[in-house]
């Protein structure tokens, strides 16, 4: 490890992903995606939530970092990974209209428009493969990974490197209990989560 810092010292940081999530201290990114020094641009947040851009409701932290990561890094992917048992998440759900404006509170309204896709009809919810989706919590987890990925194209740097075609953009959800990875997907026109082999979480 010694080595391979002092040859990241003297060369610079490359690395080829962007990759957003909660600051749960239970989602460890270098064990979820077999990665070490070098390999990953981190930002992590309460609720793994992209504010969109611009307007007053923005937020110039997760902004900036995203610039930077597309714009000067060049990396080639961005991944949301949100989790299960998201403390973010729950208390979106258990919200109260009113109540004190703290930080939290204005931070987590950046999730409210999972909330509501949650609710929405129209357009079946994200489904899991191997299991049915364990309850509503659960749910807003992996609806909140698709509402903050549509966010991210609202950006304009991420907008402009998905039409270059030099941009992915990838959904994960972790779940902790399982310790298991899911990728998101699509099939016949349906969201899927996918489980994710060890194999594939290293590449
Ligand atoms: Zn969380």
């Amino acid at each position: 490890m010694r080595g391979e810092l002092a040859r990241l010292a003297r060369e610079g940081q490359r690395p080829t992903q962007l990759f957003l999530t909660c600051a749960d201290s239970r989602v460890v990114t270098s064990m979820i995606t077999s990665s070490g020094p070098g390999d990953l641009f981190v930002v992590r947040n309460v609720g793994n939530l992209v504010p969109p851009p611009g307007a007053e409701s923005g937020d110039d932290s997760v902004a900036a970092a995203i610039e930077y990561a597309v714009d000067v890094l060049a990396v080639r992917s961005i991944t949301v990974c949100g989790h299960s048992g998201c403390g973010a998440m729950q208390a979106l759900l258990d919200a109260e209209p009113g109540g004190a404006r703290t930080s939290l509170r204005r931070w987590l309204r950046h999730g409210r428009p999972s909330l509501e896709r949650l609710g929405a009809p129209g357009g079946p919810a994200p489904r899991l493969t191997g299991r049915a989706v364990t309850d509503a919590a659960e749910e807003l987890c992996l609806v909140n990974v698709v509402q903050q990925l549509e966010h991210l194209r609202a950006h304009e740097s991420v907008a402009r490197a998905l039409k270059d075609e030099s941009l992915e953009l990838h959904g994960l959800y972790f779940h902790v209990g399982e310790a298991q990875a899911y990728l998101l997907t699509e099939r016949d026109g349906r969201r899927v989560f996918d489980r994710v082999r060890a194999v594939d979480l290293a590449t």
